[in-house]
């Protein structure tokens, strides 16, 4: 099988898959992300949105979206944030596109006193208002296919059995159209990720902004322009071998932020650092506000947290975000263009 179909059944297999059987968050689980981290992400997020609200002329029906909530951590902290800016609470409806389950119970609890909406894919999101999307780590989850240039073509990178044994093997070279402008750059050996599903998801959110208004908020680790194999599976926060126990860790891939934004019919921002975008939204000065109300182990670990956000050997850098926003509309509040 291929790599995607490899990823698509060890993350959601109805009963197996990693996401539809557990939660792989926090100190307990395989990984954490930048929500869990500490409460500033969401709050600085929600500032930049409500900003691009207030911006484009506050309008009065606003779909919040969130992609690939996990506990629905970010979303509350933006939706209590949210609560200081006047107006907006009042024209919003949230709406959650989530593949799990398991992973839905637990944006319901975390979200108790509000009524989100929860969708299997963007296709169902509201197309006839605002939108005001938010991903964080939501990409990187997504099947991606690994190609080995040969020549002119391109063999697969697939998943076989050898001796009872998951192994990785190539299929033999083809031609491949998605992948044509990649023969200007890449030489024989050379492998290339693309992810199917990203294109259709980005095209269909930059639809909904383009015409009705709106923005999105996208974070992931990654760059641009993917180059060589960046799979990775992380069990209990160490890396292990992506076949080590399928469906019992977290597989991932970075995300190529230009296969993101290729040919959107809505304007995009530059690829930003995250921890340059959490400073110039003023990340350190929240920081120092919260600091003031803790001591001790809390204080320690509050300014770990936020070292961890923002420092370039750490989150800082690894981690880029995007912004997407209406032609005409000008770049929201931590981005430039
Ligand atoms: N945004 C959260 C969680 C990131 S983990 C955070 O920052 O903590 C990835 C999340 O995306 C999980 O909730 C997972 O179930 C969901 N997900 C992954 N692939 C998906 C897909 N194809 N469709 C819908 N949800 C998906």
């Amino acid at each position: 099988m291929s790599i995607a179909e490899y990823m698509s059944m060890c993350l959601f297999h109805p009963k197996h898959g990693y996401y539809t059987s557990r939660d792989p968050f926090g100190s307990e689980g395989d990984f954490t992300t930048a929500p869990e981290i500490s409460q500033m992400f969401g709050e600085l997020i929600a500032l930049t949105l409500a900003q691009a609200w207030m911006d484009q002329g506050q309008p009065q029906h606003v779909a919040l979206v969130e992609l690939g909530p996990g506990r629905g951590t970010l979303m509350a902290d933006i939706l209590r944030t949210l609560r200081a800016v006047p107006g907006f609470l009042d024209a919003y409806s949230i709406h959650l596109v989530e593949a799990s389950p398991h992973m839905r119970s637990l944006q319901k609890e975390a979200l108790k006193g509000f009524e989100p909406t929860w969708h299997d894919g963007v296709e169902t999101l509201p197309d006839n208002q605002a939108i005001f999307v938010v991903a964080n780590e939501f990409f990187d989850a997504l099947p991606i296919r690994q190609m080995v240039r040969d020549g002119a073509g391109w063999r697969e990178r697939q998943v076989g059995v050898e001796n009872d044994t998951l192994c990785f093997g190539l299929s033999e070279a083809t031609a491949l159209s998605a992948l044509q402008h990649r023969l200007e750059d890449t030489k024989d050996g050379d492998l290339v990720e693309f992810c199917s599903a990203a294109p259709h998801i980005m095209t269909t959110l930059a639809n909904c902004i383009e015409q009705n208004g709106g923005a999105a908020f996208i974070f992931d680790y990654g760059d641009w322009r993917s180059l060589g194999d960046t799979l990775q599976a992380l069990q209990a926060h160490d890396a292990v071998d992506p076949l080590h126990q399928p469906g019992q860790c977290d597989l991932t891939a970075h995300v190529d932020f230009e296969a993101l934004i290729t040919d959107l019919p809505c304007s995009h921002s530059k690829v930003t650092p995250q921890g340059i975008f959490l400073e110039r939204l003023g990340i350190t000065q929240r920081a120092q506000a919260l600091a003031s109300k803790l001591n001790s182990a809390a204080l320690d670990q509050h300014i770990a947290a936020h070292r961890r956000l923002t420092h370039p050997e750490e989150m800082g850098n690894l981690f880029k975000t995007i912004a997407l926003f209406p032609n005409g509309a000008k770049p929201p509040a931590g981005y430039e263009v």
